[in-house]
Order: C-alpha cells, then sequence, then structure tokens
C-alpha cells in the first residue's frame, strides 16, 4: 500500500519588517513629527505674515488718508482766503475793520475750519502811503500801531485779524520784520498764488509753538499776469495764521490716537505729535510712510508711524490660534505615534509568541509526520509482507486498496487491472455470488466472517477464513477485508485427528487386551501364594505380594486409560442440561465419601448449559473427589461451587480449602498421568484432571486453576453458550 507525501511546509525565519523595527520611533515617524513641526511654524509665521500685511495696508489706507486730510484741509484753508479775496473786491479793496470782522464772523472759523488760527488782511504800504494808512486805521481803532517795522522801504502790517481776541498780538505786526514772512509774502505777490511761509513763531501763540502763516495777494486790477504788473499793483495779502499742533489736530482729531505724525518744512520739523511711546512692532519699517508734499510754494515731508493702539485695534489672535491649533495637532500626531508603537510593541510581542508555539506546533507536526510516515512504510512494510490477503473495496465493490499477498493470486499479467475493479469475472459464478452476498451483509451489517473455499485466478484452490469490517473514511462506506489461509491447516487438522482416533483406538485395544493377562498374573500369584505358602519362604511371600499390588495398580491405571480413551467428543449428544441436576447426581455419586469425611459442600443456583449430563457428572465428580482427597488433616472440607458467566460461557467455580497447589503446577497437572504425590500420600492415577480437560475441551470450552498452597484451591471451567457455537 502507498502512502502519499505532500511536500514540506518551510518556516520563513527572521524576516525582518520594511520599515524596521515598529517596536520604537523609526526615522519615519520623526519625519513625520519634525515635517507637521515646520509646517506649523511655516502656517504660524504665514499667518502672521498675512495679518501684518492686512495691518499694513491698513496703516497705509490710514497714513494716506491722513495726508489726504492734510492736504484737503490746506485747500479749505485757501478756499477761505479766496472767500476774503472776494469780500475785498466786493469792497473795491478796501474795507474796513467792521467790514472785516463781519466777513471773518460769516467765515464761521471756530466751527469750519478749525485749525486756523483766524483770518486776516495785510496791506502793502510804501513809505509814501504809511501815514495815510495809519490815518484811517486809527479813524475806528485809535490806537492802531506798525509793530516791529521792518528795514526796507515797503512795509506789510496785518491790518485785520479775526478773531481779534486770540489775535490781538498781531494787529500791526510787519511781516517784513522777519525773513519768513516777507519771503513767503514776496513769492505769493510775485507767482499771485497762495503762499505759505517756512515755520514760524506766532506772535499770538503764547505757547510759542511752530506755526507758519497762508497768503493770498491781491492787486489792483484784478489777475495781473505779469511779475511786473504784479508788484506795480501788488495791495496787500488775505493771510490765516496756523499753529501747527491745531491745524492737524483740528483736522485729524482721534485719528491721531492710532498714528503718529512728524511733518517737517525742507528739513525742519514743526510739528510732532507726542505720543511716541511705540513698542518694538510697530518701529518696523512696514508701519512707517513718508510722503513729500508741495504745500503752497513749500516742500513738506509728512511721515507718519503706525501707534501701538492702531496695531493693537488691527491686531487678531488668528495666528495664535493656528499655533495652538497645529501644536495640539502636533502633540495629536506624536501621541497617536506614541501609542501606535506602544501597541505595535504588544502585537510584536504577540505575534513573537504566535510565532513560537506555531514553530513548536510545527515541529511538533512535523516529527509527528515523521513518526506517521516511518510507522505508514513500517505497516506497509507489515501489509506486504504478511501472508493474509488483505484488501479494501468501496461501496461499488471495487477493489480500491491491496496487499501484495492478495495481489500475487493474480496471474501477473493481470495485476495491473485489481485495483480499480471488482474481478469478479475471474472467479466461478458460485464464489463470486458468495463474495457479493458477503460483502453487502458487511456493508449493512459492519461485519461478516466466513470460512470459504475459493478458486483463485492463478488455478489454485484455498480454504480462507475472511472477515469483512465496514469502516467509512469520513466520506463514503469502505470494507476492510482480511483473509487468513488455513489450507494447510485444516489439512494438518484433519490429519492429527485421523491420527488421534487411531491412537485412540490403539489404547483402547492395548488396554483392553492387556487387562486379560493382568488378571492372570494377578490370579496365578493368588493362587501360588495359597497353594505354595507351606513351601515360600517370607521373601518369597512379600515379593508375591509385591507382584499382587502392582498388578492391582495397572489394572486401576488401565481401567483409567480406558475411560479416558471412551471419550469421544464426536460420538456424543449436547444438549441443553440444567446444571444443577448434574451437580446433584454427581454428589449422590460421593455421598459416602462426603458423610465419611464430613465435607461440607455448598453452591449456588447452577444454569441450563448446552453440554452432555454424564460428562458434566463427571466434572463435577472429579473436581469434587479431588477437593476432598486433597483436604487438609486437621480440618474438615469445605467446598463450594459457584457459576459467573460473560457475553460467550459460563464459567463454574470448586472452590475448597484443602492443601492447595504451587504455583508451577498450576498447569503440569492437567497432563495425562501427572501427579504431585506419590500413591501411599494420596491414591490415584493422574489422569482424572486429564479427563475434565479432554471433555471441556471437546464441549468448546477452557479448564484451569487458581491455588494457595495450605489455604486452598479454586478450579474453573468454562462452557460456551449455546448461541455462540
Ligand atoms: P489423581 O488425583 O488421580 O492423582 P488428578 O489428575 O485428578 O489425578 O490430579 C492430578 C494431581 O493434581 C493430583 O495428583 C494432585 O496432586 C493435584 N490435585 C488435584 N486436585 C487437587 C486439589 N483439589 N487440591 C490439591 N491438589 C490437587
Amino acid at each position: 500500500m502507498k502512502v502519499k507525501h505532500k511536500k514540506d511546509i518551510t518556516l520563513e525565519h527572521n524576516k525582518r519588517p520594511l520599515f524596521g523595527n515598529y517596536s520604537k520611533f523609526h526615522w519615519a515617524h520623526w519625519i513625520i513629527i519634525i515635517a507637521s513641526l515646520l509646517l506649523t511654524i511655516g502656517v504660524w509665521q504665514f499667518s502672521e505674515r498675512q495679518l501684518e500685511e492686512k495691518i499694513k495696508i491698513k496703516f497705509e489706507k490710514q497714513a494716506d488718508y491722513t495726508v489726504s486730510v492734510i492736504k484737503e484741509r490746506m485747500s479749505q484753508y485757501e478756499d477761505a482766503l479766496w472767500a476774503g479775496i472776494a469780500a475785498l473786491l466786493s469792497h473795491d479793496g478796501k474795507m474796513n475793520y467792521q467790514q472785516w470782522k463781519d466777513f471773518s464772523n460769516t467765515l464761521k472759523i471756530d466751527q469750519r475750519h478749525q485749525g486756523i488760527n483766524g483770518i486776516g488782511i495785510i496791506h502793502h504800504l510804501t513809505k509814501d502811503t504809511i501815514e495815510q494808512y495809519l490815518q484811517e486805521q486809527r479813524l475806528l481803532r485809535p490806537n492802531f500801531n506798525i509793530i516791529k517795522k521792518g528795514i526796507y522801504d515797503e512795509f506789510l502790517p496785518i491790518t485785520f485779524i479775526e478773531p481779534i481776541e486770540k489775535n490781538s498780538a498781531a494787529v500791526g505786526l510787519d511781516m517784513t520784520h522777519e525773513k519768513n514772512r516777507y519771503a513767503a509774502a514776496i513769492k505769493a505777490r510775485n507767482t499771485a498764488l497762495p503762499q505759505i511761509t517756512a515755520p514760524i513763531t506766532l506772535i499770538q501763540d503764547k505757547e510759542k509753538t511752530p506755526g507758519f502763516l497762508f497768503f493770498l495777494p491781491f492787486y489792483k486790477d484784478n489777475a495781473p499776469t505779469s511779475l511786473l504788473k504784479r508788484q506795480e499793483t501788488f495791495l496787500g495779502l488775505v493771510y490765516a495764521p496756523f499753529i501747527a499742533k491745531n491745524l492737524i489736530v483740528g483736522a485729524l482729531g482721534q485719528e491721531l490716537d492710532h498714528i503718529s505724525i512728524e511733518i517737517y518744512d525742507e528739513d525742519i520739523p514743526f510739528y510732532k505729535t507726542n505720543n511716541t511711546n511705540n513698542t518694538n512692532i510697530v518701529q518696523k519699517d512696514i508701519f512707517k510712510k513718508e510722503y513729500l508734499l508741495n504745500i503752497y510754494g513749500r516742500h513738506w515731508t509728512v511721515k507718519i508711524k503706525a501707534n501701538d493702539q492702531f496695531y493693537v485695534s488691527n491686531q487678531n489672535n488668528i495666528p495664535l490660534i493656528i499655533l495652538m491649533s497645529a501644536i495640539i495637532i502636533d502633540i495629536l500626531i506624536f501621541s497617536v505615534f506614541f501609542l501606535l508603537i506602544t501597541s505595535n510593541k504588544r502585537a510584536i510581542y504577540l505575534a513573537e509568541i504566535i510565532n513560537k508555539k506555531y514553530k513548536e506546533k510545527f515541529n511538533e507536526a512535523k516529527s509527528i509526520k515523521i513518526n506517521l510516515q516511518k510507522k505508514d512504510q513500517f505497516l506497509n512494510l507489515i501489509l506486504d509482507t504478511i501472508p493474509n490477503f488483505i484488501f479494501v473495496k468501496d461501496n461499488q465493490f471495487r477493489i480500491v486498496e491491496a496487499n501484495n499477498a492478495f495481489i500475487n493470486n493474480y496471474p501477473e499479467s493481470e495485476r495491473s487491472q485489481v485495483i480499480g475493479y471488482t474481478t469478479l469475472e475471474k472467479y466461478p459464478p458460485k464464489e463470486a455470488d458468495d463474495f457479493l452476498e458477503n460483502d453487502r451483509i458487511a456493508l449493512k451489517e459492519g461485519y461478516h466472517e466466513t470460512e470459504e473455499t475459493i478458486t483463485f485466478p492463478n488455478g489454485e484452490k484455498r480454504t480462507l477464513i475472511t472477515k469483512k469490517i465496514l469502516f467509512n473514511d469520513g466520506e463514503h462506506d469502505f470494507i476492510l477485508g482480511i483473509s487468513h489461509d488455513v489450507t494447510n491447516m485444516k489439512k494438518a487438522e484433519k490429519e492429527i485427528l485421523r491420527s488421534n482416533t487411531e491412537l485412540e483406538k490403539f489404547a483402547f485395544l492395548a488396554s483392553h487386551d492387556l487387562q486379560e493377562p493382568l488378571r492372570m498374573i494377578k490370579n496365578f500369584t493368588e493362587i501360588l501364594q495359597e497353594d505354595y505358602k507351606h513351601i515360600f519362604d517370607s521373601d518369597a511371600h512379600f515379593h508375591m505380594n509385591q507382584i499382587i499390588s502392582a498388578s492391582a495398580r495397572m489394572q486401576e491405571l488401565i481401567k483409567a486409560l480406558l475411560d479416558h480413551s471412551k471419550i469421544q467428543a464426536n460420538e456424543i449428544t449436547l444438549k441443553d442440561i440444567d446444571a444443577n441436576i448434574s451437580l446433584s447426581e454427581a454428589l449422590k455419586n460421593l455421598r459416602f465419601t462426603i458423610e465419611e469425611t464430613k465435607t461440607k459442600i455448598t453452591f449456588d443456583n447452577l444454569p441450563v448449559v448446552y453440554s452432555n449430563n454424564m460428562q458434566l457428572i463427571r466434572i463435577f465428580q472429579n473436581l469434587i473427589q479431588n477437593a476432598i482427597k486433597y483436604r487438609k488433616d486437621n480440618i474438615d472440607p469445605k467446598i463450594h461451587i459457584s457459576v459467573i458467566q460473560n457475553e460467550k460461557s459460563f464459567i463454574f467455580s470448586i472452590a475448597d480449602n484443602g492443601i492447595g497447589i504451587e504455583e508451577v503446577y498450576l498447569k503440569k497437572i492437567f497432563v495425562l498421568f501427572k501427579r504431585l504425590h506419590n500413591n501411599s500420600a494420596y491414591s490415584g492415577t493422574g489422569i482424572g484432571l486429564s479427563i475434565c480437560e479432554k471433555i471441556i475441551k471437546s464441549l468448546g470450552g477452557n479448564i484451569w486453576a487458581t491455588s494457595e498452597v495450605k489455604k486452598g484451591s479454586i478450579f474453573y471451567f468454562s462452557i460456551p453458550k449455546k448461541e455462540r457455537k
């Protein structure tokens, strides 16, 4: 029978994971964490810059707005000066104090022109006209006088300035006394355009802060086009004094909380907000802006900076929120990695344990497999060597497995067509039918056993004891067949039986024929002893007595031998026998001995057994007789007869309290003529137990004994139950 070998499975050992050891932080983890940190910083910085950019744009707008407001203011002031010119023209170039006052009231300087200190008229005078001028002015203002007269031939005194309350100090002040005022006035005259002075200190400003004057010239003729004409027809200037601080505050008001402004005329600073205590943030260049303005003949540089307040009011927490969120995400990423690595460590640990166990199991399975293979080989060796025919048939009665002994029953040319075939056609039809019938019984009942004589395909005729056993491989039913070739045994059995019968006939005839001469020896010896007793001396008498007793013993032995040879298994009839009756019959035969020896006999209720009554009586009688014979001297014999049964047999037992038998003799006592004692100690022939064994064997049973020296023996014999026979 062939065993199919599967390919060995090999383990892949020590395979490293693609990304190294996952039980600790791998470089890939670190790269992700660092990249995420860099990204965090990047996003944070980006949002910071975005915010800064936004603030910067806002700042620039604010700065532009600031400058445009200043410009707008200046243009409004210019408008006011033009209004003054218009008023003058409407009075033919001559207005008295009251008229100017009225005019200036209509301007509502305090409300509409915040930052302007006043609006006034400066007249252009020469030495020729100064006196008349003074007289005219003193008509309404007797105390009017020109103050700080210049050193030139012309004078430019302030005639009116309203509101007078805060400008009275300036009334009569000559513009020529000081170069800035004078230069601006001349420039205005020459250009016929509005003109402002360089920074000056207004006479009416008690705080003495920088300020300037805004001039607009008026002429005798309206709009003289040439310089000469302008010089000739120049009558004076409408003017407005400014305190720089008031101008800016008036124009920008609360805007100044957010920005600081520095204003330079050429390079001379004349205005600076005093809120410059700024932090480093707003010191950055992006929060500074510089404007070069051409303001009415002057070059102003306006420097604008953002204040902290501006920065704070435009600042928001978004970058910080972004930073914090990103840091939280980073921490989460780190935690996730950490958790992953921790669980990974555990997973690797478990995997290693499983792997180890798997390897152990694998090695175990491998060694089991090797052992199985060895056993398989050994089994195959046995199957192929054993002389029994072993085969397996499927439920379609096809041979699916068979050993060499079986296959060799076929001629060599047909052996390849045994496995997979029923091969029924190779046998005589009657035998083939019997095979099929036996197979069907085995399939149906699970077991079948038969003795069959088969004519094999190779021509040999053989007697087999065939057992067929049903088994299932998990899917299908199969029949395992095992045939034991008993052809030779049967022949030998027959031969033994024949020679035994002959031997027994011989023993019977021999012992029967021996009886007569033996009887004659004994009788004639007795006659000799009686008739010639006076002739023989005592020695002769002793020897003759020996001959007589030896003859008697020999008679006894021959009789026993005759009994033994008379037991013929074939010739006795078997039937159901009540063993209780057989036993009581045996006890009846032994009643004198029992009484004489005061033997106590007890027994169980015995069954009905399939046997022969005479034989059963003999067995009981022999065994009980022995139990009494081999009693102990000082104790009354006690015998108990009982029976047990198993599936196949009834097992009787005869237990005594006698002398017992040494263990080494327990088997020998059943041999013919075997005795353990001489005749003077215990008389006997050594045939009783042999007769019992012969009878029991002929019934298909068995006999044996157990014993304990000086305590007693138990003799057992079994008789098969009828249905198993
Ligand atoms: P015999 O009794 O005539 O000698 P048996 O064949 O009956 O022959 O017994 C053979 C021997 O077995 C006896 O000689 C005796 O030694 C021994 N024997 C038989 N039965 C008993 C017994 N119940 N107790 C002790 N020994 C026994």
